[in-house]
Order: C-alpha cells, then structure tokens, then sequence
C-alpha cells in the first residue's frame, strides 16, 4: 500500500503541532509519525487526515483528534509488551498508534462495520491487535488482566468490570461524563482495593454505549 512522501511530510508537521501542543513522550510521537493517517479515514476526507481534527466515519461515529489520540497515549504510559485493552476501536488508528508503540493490544467495538472495516485496514498495514466485536462494559474477561485499559468514548459512570480487569499497578484512561462533555479520567490501581483518581482537563467524546449495534 501506497504511502507517498507527501503524507509523510504532513504527518512529521502534525508530530510538530502536537508538540507544540505539550505533547512530550517521543514514543508517542514517534508512533504518530508512523501510522498513515489517512489510511484510516473515509475516502472523501484523506486530504484532512493530518489535520488537528477528528472527522466522521461510518456508523455516525468519529475518528478521534490526533490530540486527543497523543494525550490519551501519553497519560496511558504504555511501555512495550504492555498488555493493552481498548474500548472502541472505531477507525483502528488509536489502535495502531498503539501497537506502533510495541502494545500487545485486545480492542473491542460495538459497532460491527467499524469492526469488520478496522480489521481489514489493520491486517493490510501488518498491524496486528486482537479485535473483537462485542460490548465493551463488560470488557474482556478471558484476556484479563491488562496493565492498562484505555476507553475512547465517554462513558457516563466507569464500568466496574474495567477496574476490575486491571493489574495491581496499571492504569485506566477513560473519558467520563455526559454528552457534551467529559473529563479525561485516570485510574491507578495501587492494589485490589485502593484506586487513585485524577481528572486531566475536558474532551468532548461519541458516547459509550451499552450493548452491540443491532445491524
Ligand atoms: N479509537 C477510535 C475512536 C472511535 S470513536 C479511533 O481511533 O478511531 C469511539 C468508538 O467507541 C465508536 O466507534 C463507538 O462505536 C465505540 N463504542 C461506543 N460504546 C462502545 C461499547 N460499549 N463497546 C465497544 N465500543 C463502543
């Protein structure tokens, strides 16, 4: 598959923005160096792929702001080899910037032709993360526990099964609150029944949603 220089031109101005913006971890930066953008975006859009902008796809659903996708990475810490589950995998760009980052990556998505769509983007770029369809509140139970967790849609309460599939020691990030806002909330397990909470700023996500898609 084609990438031309043109997009990777683009995509070392985006690496740019985003440190401007106070992104900081260089594997972060270095992963959304890599990862084609616009490969993932609905045909009629590739040309704002590297834009700072989340931009529709299929299902009325969005691919995320490189931003939002870099903040989430970064306060996530993830370290190679991490065990990672994601919860919406949507376009499967988050889910590729996280493999780029040497993630062993489980991601789940409620909407099937996102799912079917990311799977056949993701094998075709040898990116190659567990994608299952099903419903992400319940999360993974038989690939549990995962050092960290990462939901990309905002949730109006954290599902107990998320924390509860987390490692002594690993880290959940997870937008929280109602539809026109929410706060990117950060979840430590510092054992079985102690978990610290920090909010870091405000994000405007596509719900989560209890359920699969009925088509
Ligand atoms: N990480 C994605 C963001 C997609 S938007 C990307 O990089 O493109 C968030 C996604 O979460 C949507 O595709 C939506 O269908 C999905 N979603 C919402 N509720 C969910 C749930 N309960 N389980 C799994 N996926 C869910």
């Amino acid at each position: 598959m084609s990438d031309q220089l043109r997009y990777k031109g683009l995509r070392e101005k985006l690496v740019e923005d985003l440190r401007k913006k106070g992104i900081t971890d260089e594997r972060v930066l270095s992963a959304m160096g890599e990862v084609p953008r616009h490969l993932f975006m609905e045909s009629g859009l590739i040309q704002f792929a590297y834009k700072d902008q989340a931009f529709p796809i299929a299902a009325g659903q969005t691919i995320s702001q490189p931003y939002t996708v870099a903040f989430q990475s970064q306060l996530l810490e993830v370290q190679p080899r991490h065990r990672v589950l994601e919860i919406g995998t949507g376009s499967g760009y988050q889910a590729a910037v996280l493999v780029a980052m040497g993630a062993s990556l489980f991601s789940v998505e409620r909407q099937r032709v996102l799912f079917l769509k990311a799977k056949s983007i993701l094998e075709k770029l040898n990116y190659h993360p567990g994608l299952f369809f099903g419903d992400g509140y319940a999360g993974l139970p038989t690939y549990a526990p995962f050092d960290r967790i990462l939901v990309t849609c905002g949730a109006e309460s954290v599902p107990e099964a998320l924390l509860r599939q987390l490692k002594i020691g690993g880290r959940m990030v997870i937008p929280v609150g109602g539809p026109s806002e929410q706060k990117m909330t950060l979840y430590v397990k510092i054992s079985e029944n102690v978990i610290e909470r920090s909010e870091h700023g405000a994000f405007i996500f596509v719900p989560m949603v209890e359920g699969k898609a009925k088509k």
